[in-house]
C-alpha cells in the first residue's frame, strides 16, 4: 500500500496510482483528524470521494503518530491525551474515538488502537503496553461502527519472543478480519525483525486471515517478511526517498543527483513501463532535480511506486511458479550495493 498521509500519496494523482498498479492505499487517521478533521471529510462524502480514489483504503488508528510524540502525550488505561503538532491544542484518543474517526472517514479497513513502545525498554514496560493493547483491541471491536468496514487487530510485544507469542494468542482469539504485526521497524535490528516474524508466523499457524506488517518496506525486507507469511505492507520509503532523488531499479538504487547522470540519455530503468521511464532520460531527471523543478518529485515518485508494485507482482508470481529464491537473490544482490 502506497502511503497517502494527508489524503494524497505525495505528488501523485489517483490516476497516477492506478497507472502504477496500486490496489490499495493507506490514509493516516492522526493527520486527517487534526486537519481537515474526520467530521469535515464525512460531510464531504467520505475519504474516497474527498481524495478521488475509488479503490480500497486502509486507515491506521492514529496510535503510531501519537506514541511518536515523545513528551507531548500522556497515556492511561482509557486512552491517550496528546498535543497537536500543528497548534499545540489538546486532543484525546481512545479505542472508541479511533473507531469513530475511521467510520467517519469511511475506509475499507480500520485498525484497532494499540500502544506501541520502544522494544528496547525494560520488559515490564513492554508487557504493560502489550496488555493495554489487548484490552483496547476488545474495546475497538465493541465500538465497530459500520458493517462495510473490516477491522484488523494489532499484535505487539516488542522483540521478546514470549511476549510476542502471548500477544498473538490474545489477538488471534478476537473476531478481527485481519492480523497486523505492529511495533516493528522502530529501531530493532534486521535479525530481531526476522526472529520476531518467525515467532508470529509460528504462533499464527494456519490462521487464514490476512497478515499485515506495519511500516516495513525496503525491497529486501519484503522478501524476508513474505517468506514468513506476510501478505500486506505499507511504507513511506519508496515515496520519501524518491523526493530526495533516490530511485529503485532492477540494478539497485540510483541517485538522480549524481553528476555522472547529467549526460546519460537512457531511462531510469529500461525494464520499467512507468511514465518517467517511457518518456524521459536520466539526464532530464538529473537536470530537474538540480533545478528543483516540481516535476522531478512527481516523476521520481511515479517511478518508485510503479517499480515497487511491479516488484510485488513479480514476487506473487514467483510464489506461484517456484522462483521465489531466484528473485530474492536478484534483489538482494542489487540492493546490497548502490549503482553509480
Ligand atoms: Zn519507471
Amino acid at each position: 500500500m502506497p502511503v497517502g498521509t494527508q489524503a494524497t500519496v505525495k505528488a501523485l494523482t489517483p490516476g497516477d496510482l492506478r497507472s502504477a498498479g496500486a490496489q490499495m492505499i493507506l490514509g493516516n487517521t492522526y493527520h486527517l483528524n487534526l486537519r481537515p478533521t474526520a467530521e469535515r471529510i464525512a460531510r464531504l462524502g467520505g475519504l474516497h470521494r474527498f481524495m478521488g480514489w475509488d479503490g480500497p483504503i486502509l486507515t491506521d488508528s492514529g496510535g503510531f503518530q501519537v506514541f511518536s510524540l515523545a513528551g507531548l502525550r500522556r497515556v492511561d488505561d482509557d486512552g491517550v491525551t496528546f498535543t497537536s503538532h500543528h497548534d499545540g491544542s489538546s486532543h484525546r484518543l481512545t479505542p472508541e474515538r479511533a473507531m469513530e474517526i475511521q467510520a467517519l472517514l469511511g475506509s475499507d479497513v480500520a485498525m484497532a488502537l494499540d500502544q506501541l513502545v520502544d522494544p528496547s525498554l525494560p520488559r515490564d514496560q513492554v508487557a504493560e503496553a502489550m496488555d493495554r493493547t489487548h484490552r483496547w483491541a476488545e474495546r475497538s471491536l465493541s465500538a465497530r461502527g459500520r458493517a462495510d468496514q473490516a477491522v484488523f487487530g494489532i499484535v505487539q510485544g516488542g522483540v521478546d519472543p514470549e511476549l510476542r507469542r502471548a500477544s498473538v494468542d490474545a489477538i488471534r482469539t478476537l473476531a478481527f478480519d485481519g492480523i497486523a504485526i505492529g511495533g516493528l521497524s522502530v529501531g530493532e535490528s534486521k535479525a530481531e525483525l526476522a526472529a520476531t516474524l518467525d515467532v508470529v508466523a509460528d504462533a499464527l499457524g494456519d490462521d487464514p486471515r490476512p497478515r499485515y506488517l506495519m511500516g516495513v518496506g525496503s525491497p529486501v525486507d519484503f522478501f524476508m517478511a513474505v517468506e514468513r507469511g506476510v501478505d500486506l505492507f505499507d511504507c513511506v520509503l519508496p515515496t520519501r526517498v524518491a523526493r530526495t532523488g533516490q530511485v529503485w531499479t532492477d540494478a539497485g538504487r540510483l541517485n538522480l543527483r549524481n553528476s555522472a547522470l547529467q549526460d546519460d540519455p537512457g531511462p531510469i530503468d529500461p525494464a520499467c513501463a512507468c511514465e518517467a521511464c517511457r518518456n524521459h532520460s536520466r539526464a532530464y531527471l538529473a537536470h530537474l532535480f538540480r533545478a528543483r523543478e516540481l516535476l522531478a518529485y512527481r516523476l521520481a515518485t511515479v517511478h518508485n511506486v510503479t517499480w515497487t508494485l511491479e516488484l510485488m507482482r513479480r514476487l506473487r508470481a514467483s510464489l506461484a511458479d517456484g522462483s521465489f529464491n531466484e528473485l530474492r537473490s536478484e534483489v538482494v544482490d542489487a540492493f546490497g550495493r548502490t549503482v553509480k
